[in-house]
């Protein structure tokens, strides 16, 4: 195989033992010649995320408050890491210095990035590698947006020049050299940007679990992981809130033909899941890859005799939503019935409003809210060749003695979504999986 590129959570360079774990993972493979590091991550279930802490110094300096016994509590994090691994390495003026700078700055990605940078610099200390700060070769415009193509090019040619190198992961900077992050979790998006610029076959993505799963451990007892799976479907399920990679980290490697693999830096003999590009990449087929879901969706029904011949009709609706700022999730339609799921947080406080323009617009038979929907996605290539998939589903839910309120099948045949009465989800889920699994 080719070079390839490791990006590791928070979970796995939380204290000296799993930077060991770390170590050991990057030297068993020699192409292995990249490494994205996160900011430490907790320990233990109360413990505190170093970029937590760092946020809420921020907050404590802009507030005019002290600062000083929280930002104690991150240099005791990296001094434990040092010497716990008897490296040779003094951040602590460094370390100072950031400090003074985070009461002088109003930038609170300055402060946040900060992690991902003296973790990087511990790595690569402990490795012998270089270090190549993301302030230089992570670009974004003046605005603030990231810049992808300008990143690649000042990104690819710094690198050819490294053998071997430690990129922090999360921030980069803007044209005035200020510092900006991307959003929570955004050192999987610098990891899946220097797999690009680094023409990497492989985006290694190491965490705390062996890659996703067919559906939530929550409501299913030890769920059959998910092996291999293509960038679409895992971006309906991401989509429907399963949470392993960022989502916008699928984009530079997807566009950039890399496939990228989720790995357990705890069990790394574990394959963990492969994402792949095209369904051809995956041998056994399986009629299902997984199921995600959502609570909390509200469903506005609109009647009107005769709307399946009014020109402008959508057009209308979809106007009042847009003038409101409200974005919709999905659109069932009937002959004379239009539904539009939304988020119960994007439409609060606006029911009334909505009902009033729509009546002016529209002059509609009936307008009806429906809420407390949940909404569960069934994601698989393989449904698309297989009849009777969505027949299996809907009886499975029948037996349950599950009413389904709307169904909405893309006609990729990738993904069927059905709503359900909020109280109902978990069990939806369970027959759903039962089924096929
Ligand atoms: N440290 C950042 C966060 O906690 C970024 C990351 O871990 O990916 O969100």
């Amino acid at each position: 195989m080719g070079l390839k590129v490791a990006k590791f959570g928070g979970s796995s360079l939380s204290d000296a033992d799993q930077f060991r774990k770390v170590k050991d993972i990057l030297l068993s493979d020699p192409d292995r010649r990249f490494v994205v590091p996160s900011a430490p991550g907790r320990r233990f279930k109360e413990d505190d995320k170093v970029t937590d802490l760092l946020y809420r110094c921020f907050k404590l300096a802009q507030t005019g408050q002290s600062y000083s016994e929280c930002f104690s509590r991150i240099v005791t994090r990296y001094c434990d890491i040092i010497r716990d691994l008897g490296i040779d390495l003094d951040l602590l003026p460094a370390l100072h210095e950031a400090e003074k700078e985070i009461a002088r700055s109003d930038n609170p990605d300055y402060a946040a990035s900060r992690g991902e940078y003296f973790n990087g610099l511990i790595l690569a200390s402990y490795l012998g590698w270089d270090f190549i700060d993301a302030a230089e070769v992570v670009r974004f415009d003046r605005q603030g947006a990231f810049a992808p193509e300008w990143t690649n090019e000042v990104l690819s040619e710094r690198l050819s020049r490294h053998e071997h190198a430690v990129i922090p992961g999360f921030y980069g900077a803007m044209p005035s050299g200020e510092i900006k992050t991307f959003s929570r979790g955004g050192s999987d998006i610098t990891g899946a940007i220097v797999s690009r610029a680094a023409k990497a076959s492989l985006y290694e993505n190491w965490t705390d679990v062996s890659g996703f799963m067919m559906a939530d451990p929550r409501i299913i007892d030890n769920p059959r992981s998910i092996d291999k799976l293509t960038y679409r479907e895992l971006r309906e399920l991401s989509y429907m809130g399963a949470t392993v990679l960022h989502e916008d980290a699928i984009f530079p490697v997807r566009k950039a033909g890399i496939p990228t693999n989720i790995r357990n830096t705890n069990d790394p003999s574990h394959p963990g899941t492969m994402i792949v590009l095209t369904p051809d990449d995956i041998e056994n087929e399986r009629t299902i890859t997984g199921i995600a879901g959502h609570k909390n969706f509200t469903l506005l029904s609109i009647d009107k005799a005769m709307m399946n011949s009014e020109l402008g009709f959508g057009r209308r609706v979809l106007g009042v939503l847009e003038g409101l700022d409200i974005s919709f999730e999905h659109l069932p339609t009937g002959i004379d019935t239009m539904s539009v799921v939304i988020a119960d947080s994007e439409i609060e406080s606006h029911k009334s409003e909505i009902i009033e323009r729509i009546e002016e617009a529209c002059h509609p038979d009936s307008i009806e809210f429906t809420s407390g929907v949940a909404l569960i996605a069934t994601v698989g290539r393989g449904m698309v060749n297989k009849r009777g998939t969505a027949s299996r589903l809907f009886r499975a839910l029948a037996v349950a003695d599950i009413n389904i309120r709307m169904i909405d099948q893309g006609s990729s045949e990738l993904n069927i979504i059905v709503g359900v009465d909020g109280k109902d989800f978990e069990r939806a889920v369970s027959a759903i999986y039962y089924e096929f699994v």
